[in-house]
C-alpha cells in the first residue's frame, strides 16, 4: 500500500485552512470530514466576527466557502471518521469507521471539540431556538432579553459576563454551593449587578415548543422547583476534545486536549500536528482555529521536505 503525504482529520476552520495551505504547497492533502461536516460552526447561527465577512455570514455558508477554496487548489475531501491510529510505525496508520486503512507520512489532527450537554430531550429540540453553547456566537440574538447560563467553571463565568453586557438579565445556575471558576472570574461575576447567581440549582426542563420560553429549575437543597422566564439557555458545562482515537500515542492534558510544543502545532509524535479546538481549551474561535490550521500545514510541509529520522 502506498502512503499518502498528508491527511487532515476534521472539516472545521482549522482543517480547511490547513488544506488550503497544504494544497497550494503541492502536498495533495486528503481531508476527512467526520460526523459533523463543517464542525461546530455549522450549528451556529450568524457568524459576525470572522474577518472578511463585512455583513456577517451563516456558519454553514462560511464552511462551504472554506471547502470550495480548499478544493479549488486540489484538496480531496472525503467523509470518514478516524477510529484508530497506529503512530508507532512509519508511515503512520489510520483506521476509518468503514474499516479502511490508510498509510500516511504526516497527519494534521483538527477533529475539534464538542460541547457537553445536559442531556435533556428539550435541549435538542430547541437547539438554535434559544438553546446555545456559545455566547460569543449567539449572544447578540438575546440583546435586552433575559437568559439563563448553566455551569460553574470559567466558561460559564465568561459566558455570563459576556451576556451581561448585552442582555437585560443573566441567571447563572451553579449545581454545587460554590463555583469552580478561577477566583478572579468569580469576583467579576459576583460584582456584576446584571448577573443573578443561584447555587445548588439544576435545570429540570426547558419550557417552550418552538422557542425557549422558560427554564424549569430545582433547588437541590430545598427540593423547591420554580420556572425562570427566559428567552435563552446557554449550556456552559465544558467542552470535550475529540481526541479519544489518538490517546494511545498522543500526549494530552488532563482534560484530553492535545498538547503541542509551545509556539507550534507539533505533537509528541514527529509528523503529527494538531490544530484548532482539539488543542485549544482557551480561545475556541474560528479565527484562532484557522490560524493554527495554517501553522500546521506549514509545519507539515517542512516535515515532508526532510528525510525521515532527521527530526
Ligand atoms: P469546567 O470543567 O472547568 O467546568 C464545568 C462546570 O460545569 C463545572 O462547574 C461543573 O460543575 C459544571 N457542570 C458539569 N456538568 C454539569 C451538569 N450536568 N449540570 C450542571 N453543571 C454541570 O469547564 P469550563 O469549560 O468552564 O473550563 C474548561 C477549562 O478551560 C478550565 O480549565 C478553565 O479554567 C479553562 N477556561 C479558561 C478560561 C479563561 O482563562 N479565561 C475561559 C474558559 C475556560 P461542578 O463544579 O459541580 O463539577
Amino acid at each position: 500500500m502506498s502512503s499518502i503525504p498528508l491527511i487532515i482529520i476534521g472539516g472545521g476552520p482549522a482543517g480547511y485552512t490547513a488544506a488550503i495551505y497544504a494544497a497550494r504547497a503541492g502536498l495533495h492533502p486528503v481531508l476527512y470530514e467526520g460526523p459533523n461536516p463543517g464542525g461546530q460552526l455549522t450549528i451556529t447561527g450568524e457568524v459576525e466576527n470572522y474577518p472578511g465577512y463585512r455583513n456577517g455570514v451563516t456558519g454553514p455558508a462560511m464552511m462551504e466557502d472554506f471547502q470550495a477554496q480548499a478544493e479549488r487548489f486540489g484538496t480531496v475531501v472525503k467523509t470518514g471518521t478516524v477510529v484508530k491510529v497506529d503512530f508507532a510505525a512509519y508511515p503512520r496508520r489510520l483506521t476509518l469507521d468503514s474499516s479502511v486503512e490508510l498509510l500516511v507520512q504526516s497527519v494534521i489532527i483538527a477533529a475539534g471539540a464538542s460541547a457537553k450537554w445536559l442531556g435533556l430531550p428539550a435541549e435538542k429540540r430547541l437547539y438554535g431556538r434559544g438553546v446555545s453553547a456559545c455566547a460569543i456566537c449567539d449572544g447578540f440574538f438575546f440583546k435586552d432579553k433575559t437568559v439563563v447560563v448553566v455551569g460553574g467553571g470559567d466558561t460559564a463565568a465568561e459566558e455570563s459576563l459576556y451576556l451581561a453586557k448585552l442582555c437585560q438579565k443573566v441567571h447563572l445556575l451553579v449545581r454545587k454551593d460554590q463555583m469552580r471558576a478561577s477566583k478572579i472570574m468569580q469576583e467579576r461575576v459576583f460584582k456584576n449587578a446584571n448577573i443573578q447567581i443561584s447555587f445548588q440549582t439544576e435545570v429540570q426542563d426547558i419550557i417552550g415548543q418552538t422557542q425557549v420560553e422558560a427554564i424549569k429549575v430545582i433547588h437541590t437543597a430545598s427540593k423547591k422547583t420554580t420556572a425562570i422566564a427566559a428567552a435563552g439557555l446557554f449550556v456552559a458545562i465544558g467542552h470535550q476534545p475529540n481526541s479519544l482515537p489518538f490517546l494511545p500515542y498522543i500526549a494530552v492534558d488532563p482534560q484530553g486536549y492535545i498538547q503541542t510544543k509551545p509556539g507550534t502545532t507539533q505533537t509528541n509524535i514527529p509528523g503529527v500536528f494538531a490544530a484548532g479546538d482539539i488543542q485549544d481549551p482557551h480561545y475556541r474561535q474560528a479565527v484562532t482555529a484557522a490560524g493554527t490550521g495554517c501553522m500546521a500545514a506549514l509545519e507539515a510541509e517542512r516535515f515532508l521536505q526532510q528525510p525521515f529520522g532527521s527530526f
